[in-house]
């Protein structure tokens, strides 16, 4: 019995570290507060300038690689080829899994402005598109149509999660999406993201991180 307490101790001391350690940079803010701070790095230009930066220094970096007739890169979709901002913000912040599937069918979430810059230029490269989103398939048509009418009109494939893959995680599934496309000839110089789960695992080339501060995806 008495070890069976000690054990139960050890469990919850565990779990507690566990919930609490995940990120000890973090200091717990008022909610509030942290949705004005949000707000104001994405409306006052500062996501902006952070992004030009970030693809400035991508395309110096893949200006330096030999590429081939098979180098690809892999984009990301929600918050790093398009924008769910104003819609996140119309919500408060937050994740409502009915109205997020109702926003994805829009298909009117607009492009980040430098992402598409990238796009442009890997485009004028004769580099290969590969979207690989989270997104579940059932929004595919109208998540292609967004992608389309925001000027991303050409790319090889638009991978998407299907019912019976979203138990595993993103990082996950991601990595197996990506050793799918090297098995098809694809040598993929570089991916692009928003979230550490879109760039962890094999097979990433040069990781280029796009800030986020609506959502986190493991
Ligand atoms: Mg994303």
């Amino acid at each position: 019995m008495k070890s069976l307490k000690i054990y139960t101790v050890i469990f919850l001391a565990l779990l507690l570290n566990s919930c609490t350690s995940t990120d000890p940079s973090i200091k717990v803010m008022n909610l509030g507060a942290a949705k004005n701070a949000v707000q104001a790095y994405y409306e006052s230009g500062e996501f902006d300038r952070e992004c030009a930066k970030i693809i400035d220094d991508a395309i110096n970096q893949i200006e330096k690689i030999k590429l081939t007739d098979k180098s690809a890169v892999v984009f990301d979709i929600d918050e790093t080829a398009l924008s769910n901002y104003e819609y996140t913000k119309q919500i408060g912040f937050g994740y409502i899994h009915q109205l997020w599937n109702e926003w994805q069918q829009k298909g009117i979430a607009p492009a980040i402005k430098d992402t598409k810059r990238f796009y442009d230029y890997l485009i004028s490269k004769n580099i290969h598109i590969i979207f690989i989103s989270g997104r579940n398939a059932g929004v595919g048509e109208a998540t292609k149509k967004n992608l389309i009418e925001q000027g991303y009109t050409k790319f090889d494939a638009l991978i998407l999660r299907k019912d019976n893959e979203s138990k595993i995680s993103a990082a996950e599934w991601k990595a197996a999406k990506r050793k799918e496309l090297i098995s098809k000839g694809y040598n993929i110089i570089a991916c692009i993201g928003d979230q550490d789960s879109d760039l962890a695992g094999g097979n990433t080339g040069i990781k280029i991180k796009l800030p986020s501060y609506l959502y986190l995806l493991d």
